[in-house]
């Protein structure tokens, strides 16, 4: 009895250090750089390592995000286009939602299994698991709307007649001022109305 209950005591003691294990999980903040029209991912690998996952896999759900072609290097990615590191920081971080983290408990201490042809996340640390294919969904639908304080990556198509720059992102119409026409720029924004939204400009990344 003894034994049981310094085994328990020792059990518990350990418990929290799992809980400790989750600060570890950092995804470093990619490191990205242009060349030319190409943009390289510098730590890629390093990203895959947090991950834990196949680097094929996240590569590709990348480049189906992103809209672009690209492959992997060694330990870099390259993607044809030009991104901003808090875009491709978007996308990792919905894919650690999606592919990495546990819904019931949180934790990134998961795998994915094929479990009748449908991918599905497993927890280690929990034993919850979830199909990936119906949380995506889910994810999708709302992804589409323009909304207030979040702040999107457009290109400036035409010049509005009070100065505005003004760009199309899916049925929405944004204007932003101080801007020109072919600017590929960050904004914020700050008011929708229908389809009409207007944002500040945040930064200019082309
Ligand atoms: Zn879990």
């Amino acid at each position: 009895m003894d034994d049981y209950e310094a085994f328990l005591d020792r059990a518990l003691k350990q418990a929290p250090a799992v809980k400790t294990d989750d600060t570890r999980f950092v995804v470093p903040m990619p490191k990205i750089f242009s060349e030319g029209r190409t943009t390289v991912l510098e730590n890629f690998g390093d990203i895959v390592d947090v991950l834990r996952r196949d680097a094929e896999h996240f590569m590709k759900y990348l480049l189906r995000e992103l809209g672009t072609a690209g492959k992997i290097e060694g330990r870099r990615a390259t993607f044809q286009g030009r991104f901003s590191s808090d875009v491709i920081k978007s996308h990792v971080d919905s894919y650690v939602e999606e592919y990495v983290i546990c819904s019931e408990c949180g934790r990134p201490d998961t795998h994915l299994i094929k479990s009748d042809r449908v991918l599905m996340l497993k927890c280690d640390a929990c034993g919850g698991h979830r199909p990936i294919a119906k949380r995506r969904v889910q994810k999708e639908a709302p992804k589409e709307a323009v909304r207030e304080g979040e702040v999107y990556e457009i290109k400036i198509e035409a010049i509005g007649r009070k100065g505005d720059g003004i760009a199309k992102l899916d049925k929405y119409t944004i204007f932003v001022p101080n801007v020109s026409k072919g600017d590929i720029v960050k904004v914020k924004v700050k008011k929708v109305s229908g389809t009409l939204a207007f944002a500040d400009l945040v930064e200019r990344v082309s």
